[in-house]
């Protein structure tokens, strides 16, 4: 059989708490309002693992990271990406590069892009580019509701 890189695609959103930490991308912003969730609520770490088990066939995070499993609960970005990067291994695959974008008007990525790409590299083993984008003060992340993210990755059989 070839063998052949395999590529897939996550999204995720999260409603806006005020109040809540917001973890975004594995890094703590602390100047903007998070999202609530079962986890850390880090809609770009889940989007792109959701894009990493979507590419090698595993599923998706609801069936990884069940919500009614305790040990999830509160669970940062950091421990889902580890996790999702020791399942890839375990079936077969590693990463050769992921991209996410964050979708939402704060906090602002831009001045934390290269940082959030060098925590998110490190913590998969691959590169990881990360970008970010409004929607010009429409739906839900335009009115500052909530925050969405998009992301695609490749995995290659090893
Ligand atoms: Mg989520």
């Amino acid at each position: 059989m070839t063998v052949l890189p395999r590529v897939g695609l996550g999204t995720d959103v999260h409603p806006i708490e005020p109040g809540r930490p917001c973890w975004l991308l594995g890094l703590l912003f602390p100047d903007a309002d998070g999202c609530a969730g079962h986890s850390d609520g880090d809609v770009a770490v889940h989007a792109l693992c959701d894009a990493l088990l979507s590419a090698a066939g595993l599923g998706d995070l609801g069936t990884v990271f069940g919500v009614d499993e305790p040990r999830w609960a509160r669970v940062t970005g950091a421990v889902m990406l580890g996790h999702v990067r020791e399942l890839l291994y375990q079936n077969g695959f590693a990463a050769g590069n992921a991209a996410v974008q964050v979708i939402g008007n704060r906090p602002k990525i831009g001045p934390r892009r290269a940082e959030a790409q060098q925590v998110l590299s490190e913590l998969l083993g691959a590169p990881v580019s990360v970008s970010a984008t409004t929607t010009d003060g429409l739906g839900l992340t335009g009115r500052g509701e909530g925050l969405a993210a998009v992301a695609t990755a490749l995995v290659f059989p090893v």
